[in-house]
């Protein structure tokens, strides 16, 4: 039974989240959507802890591809980071803002980055692509994310300044034009820098929001130094780099952990 209390407890706390918004905005929408959630981690954990092989990929797919085509190709919510900006200015708290809040913001603080190795659609391609650890030194390029960040702003900022009309249609636009740009940016830095998540570690603005939130996580893989022997293998399969035999929170690329478990999963001395 108690293996089954951590997907219980995570399932509980989304149908918390959905319950509590179908009830203040009265849209049996977020019911629907933060359930269905919920249950896909869920299982995603659930299997995790059967230590099924698959267990990540799954959780990811479902998730995934639920937001990118149901939520954005069929009800065309923008769900990127120019949806937030847009929701954020009209001043409304749906959509986008709930998903940024709940994955991005705040639930960070929680689950550190989680969003990034279990949910987000960009990794869910990158991630099929052949270099699944970095085979390259890591590159001092990581300010570039201050540059799609800002630029992700000023374009929403742009269209409310000019008054543009249609705007709607142009979020959709948007949303289709920036994921196709995602995915070609996120696929030609892997094969450049042989490595799948080159695009998470330089480019992706949405880090900007990520990194410090995940620094206070609740959430982490530490090390049991009693049980150590020192043999590097957990670093070597982390496909973030991460220092993870360091405990402390200042931890050489800390902050990326996208608690993949690879290295949970690749310990010799079960010491993670
Ligand atoms: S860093 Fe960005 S692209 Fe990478 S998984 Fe996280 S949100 Fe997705
Ligand atoms: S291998 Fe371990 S330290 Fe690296 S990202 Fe995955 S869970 Fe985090
Ligand atoms: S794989 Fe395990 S035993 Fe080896 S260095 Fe990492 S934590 Fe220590």
């Amino acid at each position: 039974m108690k293996k089954y209390a951590l997907p219980l407890g995570m399932f509980a706390v989304f149908e918390a989240v959905a319950v509590a918004l179908w009830l203040t905005k009265h849209n049996l929408f977020y019911l629907f959507n933060f359930s269905y959630i919920g249950l896909a981690v869920s299982l995603g954990v659930f299997l995790l802890i059967g230590r099924h092989k698959h267990a990540r990929r799954i959780v990811q797919l479902l998730v995934g591809l639920y937001m990118l085509v149901y939520l954005g190709l069929i009800c065309r919510e923008n769900m990127q980071i120019e949806g937030f900006w847009y929701y954020l200015f009209t001043g409304v708290f749906e959509a986008a803002t709930i998903h940024y809040a709940v994955a991005k913001i705040f639930g960070p603080l929680i689950f550190g980055r989680g969003w990034c190795g279990y949910a987000c659609w960009t990794a869910m391609v990158l991630d099929f692509l052949p270099y699944k650890t970095p085979q390259g030194p890591r590159r001092k390029i990581g300010w570039l994310r201050y540059l799609t960040f800002a630029a992700s702003l000023i374009f929403v900022a742009a269209l409310f300044l000019a008054k543009v009309g249609q705007i709607e249609r142009i979020m959709f636009a948007a949303f289709i034009i920036g994921n196709l740009v995602y995915y070609a940016a996120g696929i030609a830095l892997a094969f450049a820098f042989k490595d799948n998540r080159a695009f998470c570690k330089y480019l992706c603005p949405i880090t900007v929001f990520l990194k410090p939130m995940s620094y206070f996580s609740l959430l982490r893989i530490k090390c049991d130094k009693e049980k150590c022997v020192d043999c590097g293998k957990c670093k070597k399969v982390c496909p973030m780099e991460v220092d993870v035999t360091d405990n402390s929170r200042k931890r050489c690329n800390g902050t990326e952990c996208i608690l993949c478990m690879e290295c949970v999963k690749n310990c010799p001395k079960d010491a993670l």
